[in-house]
């Protein structure tokens, strides 16, 4: 038995994977369960020096990463694909405790399940050079070709999944990933590096936690190159102006607020599951979530009944209970973010079909499933992203004034149009101002498939073939 597997067995217990991450006790942040407050561990805080200490190791590591084959860094993929697999429980359990979300369902383990997909499709992604010109006048040809050193920072919500949408393509580009975890779920995070760790060579992805100055520093940094980053869109404005200096390369995934259009012909039992899950995974804290749902007047009622229907299935509580598929808000601030849009709702006249009372005597950030009727397209529940269980239901007569409604935002991350007819769902989802629309689903992500947004949204691309590229400089050799 190798080293490597030894060690891979080691972190497949989850108090063995916690034991190599956390501070001792008294020492770093004090992370807590956000569903019953227990302590789950402590996230290490790193200083600039340990910053300037990791870039340097990173640029270091970057000359023999960047020097492999495409090959050779696909089979290190692959064989971190496999170490998460070995690790998965642990990593779900992880999860779990520290960002809130249940194992079962679209949660823990289905996040970690993702982290190893995509990292196995990043690996298959074949990047030919591209022949531009090849006659008598001579040849050029366009290959892509290492960056540096990648800087790479995240939200809460999809810690794990996330970080290897920034880790897995820098990587199999030939650059080096230096990652500074939200600091909500530095554990997560930190668990997955030591996982990835276990196969991958040295200083190739450091991860250091730390509070939101330390991510500024890394994005003013003079050793970093790229710079990925997944938030908000105000943090990613300030993130753009700090990286001017340098005149980093940039992909900024920030906030949406995303639409969906229940057309006339749509049959609302048949699409209430899918709806509620295209606003309720990760229970509503997904940057692509289904957040303001437009519905036709002929079809409003129903839809209304059948979504409180199916709310009412779905079992809510802390996340390593097995039946549970909905969790707590991950943190306070944003449990009262919600709370007050939706009482700012409530106060506007809006009716709550379900949810909307929070229970005070329970431990956690529970808010629970709330569907929110009869309200105004311009109330802040519909034209603020409440990034909750919340879903404002708004009433349409005329599909060109929904069109306005939905691209009436400075956001456009994801939409989607529902309907029987293909053909008239493409003709809408054509003039929907977002990176994806999608047609009867919502959020659905595929790591073969180029993801982004518009507007304020962001700016670059993640995933698929586009995805490798934005972590690769192009280089033209012509002769
Ligand atoms: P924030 O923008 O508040 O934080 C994101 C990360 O940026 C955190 O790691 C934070 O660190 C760090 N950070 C904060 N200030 C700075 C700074 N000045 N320079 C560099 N880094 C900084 O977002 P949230 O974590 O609250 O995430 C929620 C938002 O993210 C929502 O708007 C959501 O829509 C969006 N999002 C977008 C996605 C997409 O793919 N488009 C996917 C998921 C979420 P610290 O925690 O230490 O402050």
């Amino acid at each position: 038995m190798t080293t490597e597997t030894t060690t891979a067995t080691d972190l497949t217990t989850f108090e063995n994977l916690l034991a190599a991450i956390t501070a001792p006790e008294g020492q770093g942040v004090q992370m807590k369960d956000p569903a019953t407050g227990a302590v789950v561990g402590y996230a290490p805080q790193r200083t600039e020096a340990d910053l300037d200490a990791a870039i340097a190791t990173a640029r270091q590591a970057q000359r023999a990463w960047g020097a492999k084959s495409h090959a050779e860094r696909s089979a290190y993929l692959n064989r971190a694909a496999d170490a998460v697999e070995a690790a998965a429980e642990a990593l779900a359990e992880l999860l779990s405790r520290e960002q809130g979300k249940p194992l079962n369902g679209l949660n823990a383990r289905f996040e970690v399940g993702a982290c190893a997909g995509w990292l196995r499709a990043n690996a298959r992604f074949e990047i030919e050079p591209q022949v531009l010109v090849d006659d008598e006048s001579g040849k050029a040809v366009l290959e892509y070709v290492p960056v540096g050193v990648v800087g790479a920072i995240g939200p809460w919500n999809w810690p794990m999944m996330i970080s290897i949408w920034q880790i897995a393509p820098s990587l199999r580009m030939g650059n080096t990933v230096v990652l500074k975890p939200s600091e909500y779920t530095p554990l997560s995070v930190l668990g997955l590096a030591a996982v990835l760790n276990q196969v991958l060579p040295e200083g190739v992805l450091q991860v250091l936690a730390g509070d939101g100055a330390l991510g500024a520093a890394l994005t003013a940094h003079e050793g970093v190159d790229k710079l990925m980053f997944t938030g908000s869109t105000q943090t990613g404005q300030a993130i753009m102006r700090s990286a001017a200096d340098t005149l980093k390369r940039l992909t900024l995934e920030l906030g949406g607020n995303d639409a969906g259009i229940v057309l006339p012909d749509a049959d609302p039992e048949a699409i209430a599951e899918g709806v509620f899950w295209g606003a309720f995974i990760n229970t509503g804290q997904t940057c692509a979530a289904l957040k303001r749902l437009y519905v036709h007047e002929s079809q409003y009622d129903q839809m209304c009944e059948a979504l409180v229907d199916v709310a009412k299935k779905m079992p809510m509580g802390v996340g390593t209970d097995e039946e549970n598929v909905l969790g707590p808000l991950q943190n306070k601030a944003q449990f009262d973010i919600v709370s007050s849009l939706v009482e700012e709702a409530r106060a506007g006249g809006a009716r709550i079909l379900t949810g909307g009372d929070p229970d005070e005597d329970q431990p956690g950030y529970f808010y629970p499933v709330t569907l929110v009727a009869d309200i105004d397209n311009d109330n802040p529940l519909v034209a603020q992203e409440q990034f909750g269980p919340a879903l404002p239901i708004v009433k349409y007569t005329d599909l060109d004034q929904v069109i306005d409604w939905a691209n009436g935002l400075e956001v456009g991350l994801g939409s989607s149009v529902w309907g029987t007819d293909l053909d008239e769902a493409r003709a809408v989802a054509a003039r929907l101002e977002a990176g994806t629309t999608w047609i009867n689903k919502h959020g659905a992500v595929d790591p073969r498939v180029p993801f982004g947004g518009v507007k304020k949204s962001g700016y670059g691309l993640e995933f698929g073939l586009e995805g490798l590229k934005s972590v690769a400089l192009p280089k033209v050799t012509s002769w």
